[in-house]
């Protein structure tokens, strides 16, 4: 499935063994913590690395600098620096233990290069504010507070790409304003099926085309209680 699910995304599978290995490391963690509540091996190919895998086919990530801002267990930061080993990946997460996880990974599949960082993004933003090609990240916030942990931390000329239901008409539209203040301007989404399902989700894309005001990101309080 995993293999055929690739195919299908016009994506090479010599990734595979390490997705493999990868998979295994998420099952044998999650009996002891909480890492992700897919468990399903079948659901874990399709919901955690073919829907990461999918961006692949939708954005050009090759060489680029990539930080996938609340990536829990790595997605889908991790299946992107797998199957597409020149993107030069930052795994960022606010909870340690999920940290600790990807370092394991990073070591067991040697992939040396792959910076794993415990932070929260807003703090992060203090030290490599523009620092990023694109800024990637799903299931982590409502999108005009993602967008302030996030449009931060791109250059101006990159991307912001956020993973969405294709049902979030409503939260792009909220979140225009938001994109606008923070120096972005909203593409048209980009709408994809998983493959092997019926499954349709929705990558939010936004390009940062001027610099992000100093006052953002705001502390996390402020940005919760007030999104922009
Ligand atoms: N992206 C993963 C995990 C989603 S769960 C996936 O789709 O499977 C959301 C994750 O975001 C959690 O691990 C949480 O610790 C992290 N998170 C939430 N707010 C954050 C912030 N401000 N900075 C960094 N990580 C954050």
């Amino acid at each position: 499935m995993l293999q055929e699910g690739l195919a299908q995304l016009g994506l090479p599978t010599d990734g595979v063994p390490d997705l493999i290995r990868y998979a295994g490391l998420l099952a044998e963690w999650n009996e002891v913590m909480d890492l992700t509540a897919i468990t399903d091996p079948a659901d874990v190919v399709r919901l955690h690395f073919l829907d990461s895998a999918a961006l692949l086919s939708l954005e050009d990530f090759r060489g680029k600098r990539v930080v996938d801002v609340g990536t829990g267990a790595g997605f889908p930061g991790l299946p992107l620096r797998i199957l597409e080993p020149s993107v030069r990946l930052t795994l960022l997460d606010a909870q340690n233990k999920r940290v600790n996880f990807l370092r394991e990974v990073c070591r067991t599949l040697a992939l040396e290069d792959v910076e794993c960082v415990h932070g929260r993004a807003e703090e992060f933003a203090r030290g490599r504010r523009g620092a990023f090609d694109l800024a990637v990240s799903r299931a982590v916030a409502y999108l005009p507070v993602l967008a302030e942990l996030c449009l931060p931390l791109v250059k101006v000329g990159g991307r912001f790409l956020a993973m969405k239901s294709v049902g979030s008409d409503e939260e792009l539209e909220a979140a225009g304003h938001a994109v606008a203040l923070l120096g972005g301007q909203m593409e048209e989404p980009r709408d994809y099926r998983i493959p092997g399902t019926g499954i349709c989700h929705r990558l939010v894309v936004v390009t940062k085309t001027a610099q992000t005001p100093a006052k953002y990101p705001r502390a996390f309080a402020k940005i919760k209680k007030d999104p922009l």
